[in-house]
C-alpha cells in the first residue's frame, strides 16, 4: 500500500500546513481517504491527485479539521470533475446529519438539489468490523469528545494483510492501543509537547508509550506549531528507527 500525507497540521494548519488527511492506494483499487478537512481538496491538487480516483473516505470524527472539505469535494464533483462514480462514506455514528448540516450551512439549497453521482453514508461504531472499497476497517473508541459523539481510531487491512491504524485525534487511551497493536504502520496525532493540551496526545506522551508500542513503524501527524519546529530534535530524542514525523506531500510504502 502506498500511503501519500496530503495534509500532516493541526486544526490551526501550524506553519503552513494543511489539515491531517491521508491519500491510501495500492495497484488495482481505487484510493480511499482518511479524513477530509478543509484544506484537502486543495492538497489534492497540490500533490497531483485527482478526487475521481477516490472510492471513498473514512472520517476518524466529525471535527471541522477532520470533514470540513467535505462540502468543496461535493462542488468539485458536481460543477468541476463531473463525478458519477459512486462516492463511499463511512464514519463515525452521526456523520451522514453533520455532512448533511455541513453542507446546508455551505452552500444552502445546494445541498438539495439532486446529484449525478451516488454518496453512501455507513457508520462505524466502536468495535465494529465493515468492508469498505476493498478494504477491512475496524473502528476503535478514541477518547476525544463526549457523547454522543463517537469518535474514533481506525485499524485498516488491505487484502494482502498489510495493517494500518490511524489514531485520528485522541487523548491517551486503551481504543488506539488495541488498534495500532501489531500494525505494520500506525499514524499518530502528536498536537503539543505535553499535557496538558486538550484531548490530544502530546510528545510527553508518546515518550511514554513508545517503549510499549508493537507497531512496526510510527508517523507522528496532526503536529502543533511546536512539535513541528522542533521535528529534528525529537526525532534524535526518540532515538527509535521506527519513527518518522509526517510533512504534506510524505508517501510512505507499507
Ligand atoms: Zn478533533
Amino acid at each position: 500500500m502506498r500511503l501519500t500525507v496530503i495534509g500532516s497540521g493541526d486544526a490551526a494548519n501550524a506553519l503552513g500546513r494543511g489539515h491531517s488527511c491521508y491519500w491510501l492506494e495500492e495497484v488495482g483499487r481505487r484510493a480511499v481517504m482518511v479524513d477530509f478537512g478543509a484544506t484537502a481538496l486543495a492538497g489534492l491538487q497540490r500533490f497531483g491527485r485527482s478526487p475521481l480516483e477516490l472510492a471513498g473516505i473514512v472520517f476518524t470524527h466529525l471535527h471541522g479539521d477532520h470533514i470540513g472539505g467535505f462540502p468543496f469535494l461535493y462542488i468539485d464533483a458536481m460543477f468541476t470533475c463531473l463525478r458519477s462514480e459512486p462516492l463511499r462514506v463511512l464514519g463515525p455514528v452521526g456523520v451522514e446529519a453533520r455532512l448533511r448540516e455541513l453542507l446546508r450551512v455551505t452552500y444552502g439549497s445546494l445541498a438539495e438539489r439532486a446529484t449525478p453521482f451516488a454518496w453512501e453514508l455507513t457508520e462505524l461504531r466502536p468495535g465494529e468490523e465493515v468492508e469498505f472499497c476493498g478494504l477491512k476497517v475496524r473502528g476503535f473508541a478514541a477518547d476525544h469528545q463526549e457523547p454522543p459523539e463517537q469518535p474514533l481510531c481506525l485499524r485498516v487491512r488491505e487484502p494482502s494483510g498489510t495493517t494500518v491504524a490511524f489514531s485520528g485525534d485522541t487523548a491517551p487511551c486503551d481504543g488506539l492501543l488495541q488498534a495500532a497493536a501489531d500494525v505494520d504502520l500506525l499514524v499518530a496525532e502528536c498536537t503539543g509537547m505535553k499535557p496538558p493540551f486538550g484531548r490530544h496526545h502530546t510528545w510527553e506522551d508518546w515518550q511514554r508509550l513508545l517503549p510499549t508500542l508493537s507497531a512496526k513503524r510510527v508517523l507522528f501527524s496532526h503536529l502543533g506549531r511546536e512539535v513541528r519546529a522542533r521535528v529534528a530534535e525529537l526525532l534524535a530524542e526518540a532515538n527509535d528507527p521506527r519513527v518518522q514525523f509526517a510533512d504534506d506531500g510524505l508517501q510512505l510504502i507499507v
